[in-house]
């Protein structure tokens, strides 16, 4: 335990910490509020010393180990018998349909969480994708050691936490996890928010929840945020337009669908139609939602005689179309202001800080502030576990640069006030041990 820790939190010397039950029990029986409102008490004492700028916020997530075994894991049944449901998922191990490798001893999921959340195209979408791993699953070698069954968050759940989700994340082990979302001030990496969120959902859906969080406590205390970093996970057209409006400016590169128009076409902004590589006009028809990603696009659509004695017809309209029609995002123009935004030499900058800033938090948070693996149950308290990673984070950052604040004997005479009058609960120490 570091002394000047102990001096913060109004422990003596020699007087005795709490044991580790104290902080478990306390963590689990306060309320969520409790930890968001002592995380916002020493994000303020950041502020107060001047190490919050609030300008540019780099916001990044990663996956924190729950505790719960995959060996575990459980079928979902739906609404018929468990037995119908077996023999109609054919596409399911073997290992699944026996009993899973390792018996729970406690099921505390409910109804809803047992229940199969896949709909019957999304089931038929799962057996396609695994048709050939099917086939030889169970006698491929290895097809009788644990884990060999095919898991996924649509047909099996956690009963030890069944918050926890199967994670798939690119170059990760296949694990029961959650998903931390953390947002950092690239002035003195003070962290500005954190969450814990289900590991199966996507970073750009979480982003407007993340932004309007962030927003409020830099708003509060009269911080404004003009720039928002992120990598390519958080990129959509809705939040390239829900930045706008909330007047950020957004530095996210776009994801690799992303098409501006079909290739040698171009797009006249005024008229807002495509002119082909023939210079034939090819208007916008109507607007609709893509139901596969249930995103906003815009349809465009020629006549079929427009195309009728074209020379390069059968290389741009392919072998049965009549007409050319394409779709493009709605969100075209918010796309392109924001692609102009990362490519220009601001925007590569803002790359190398995100690097810099967000990267090595996640870094000291995983490797010296315990938050590898959550010792938790159920997506509460996960959260309560990030929230005092972060605490504790923020005043080691906040003790460090009081520090030689003192040592230069700069802006000190505030500061002995501040000291005096907060009070932190004497749990949150800990976590910096
Ligand atoms: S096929 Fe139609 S859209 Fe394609 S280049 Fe020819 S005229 Fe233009």
């Amino acid at each position: 335990m570091r002394l000047d820790i102990l001096y913060f939190i109004g422990y003596d010397i020699d007087e005795e910490l709490p044991w580790h039950s104290t902080i478990s029990r306390t963590r689990q029986l306060f309320p969520e509020e409790v930890f968001e409102s002592v995380f916002t008490k020493v994000f303020i004492l950041c502020v107060e010393a001047g190490m919050v700028s609030g300008h540019t916020q780099a916001i990044d997530s990663a996956p924190v180990k729950a505790n719960a075994s995959m060996d575990t894991l459980e079928l979902k049944v739906p609404e018929e018998e468990l037995e119908s449901h077996l023999r109609r998922v054919r596409h399911i191990s073997t290992m699944d349909k026996e009993q899973p490798f390792r018996k729970s001893k406690e099921d505390k999921s409910n109804k809803d969480q047992r229940s199969i959340t896949a709909n019957e195209q999304e089931l038929k979408a799962i057996t396609t994708r695994n048709k050939r791993w099917s086939k030889d699953q169970d006698q491929r070698p290895g097809a009788g050691n644990k884990g060999s069954k095919y898991t996924s968050n649509k047909t099996h759940y956690s009963p030890t936490d069944p918050d926890a989700r199967i994670s798939v994340k690119p170059g990760k082990a296949r694990k029961l996890n959650y998903l931390s979302q953390l947002s950092v001030d690239t002035g003195h990496h003070v962290i500005t928010d954190i969450k814990a969120y289900h590991a199966d959902g996507k970073d750009n859906q979480q982003l407007p929840d993340i932004v309007k969080r962030v927003k409020r406590r830099l708003w509060q205390q009269g911080l404004v945020w003009e720039n928002c970093v992120a990598d390519t996970g958080y990129s959509s057209g809705e939040n390239y337009a829900f930045l706008e409006r909330q007047r950020i400016k957004s530095f996210i590169p776009a994801h690799g669908t992303f098409k501006g128009g079909p290739e040698g076409f171009e797009y006249v902004e005024n008229k807002d139609h495509y002119l082909c590589p023939k210079g034939k006009i090819i208007p916008f028809t109507k607007e609709f939602n893509d139901y596969r990603t249930d995103t906003r696009k815009k349809e465009y659509r020629a006549r079929k005689h427009v195309c009728m004695d074209c020379p390069i017809r059968s290389s741009c309209l392919g072998k049965s179309a009549q007409e050319k029609k394409f779709s493009v995002t709605y969100y075209r123009a918010e796309y392109q202001r924001n692609i102009a935004r990362v490519e220009s030499p601001q925007g590569r900058y803002m790359k190398a800080k995100r690097q810099s800033t967000v990267e090595p938090v996640f870094g000291t948070l995983t490797q010296f502030m315990g938050l590898r693996k959550v010792n938790t149950i159920g997506l509460k308290q996960a959260n309560k576990c990030m929230q005092l990673a972060a605490i504790a984070y923020n005043i080691k950052k906040y003790l460090k640069f009081i520090e030689k604040r003192t040592k230069s004997g700069a802006g000190m005479h505030g500061l002995n006030f501040k000291l005096k009058t907060v009070s932190i609960p004497p749990f949150v120490g800990q976590f910096s041990a």
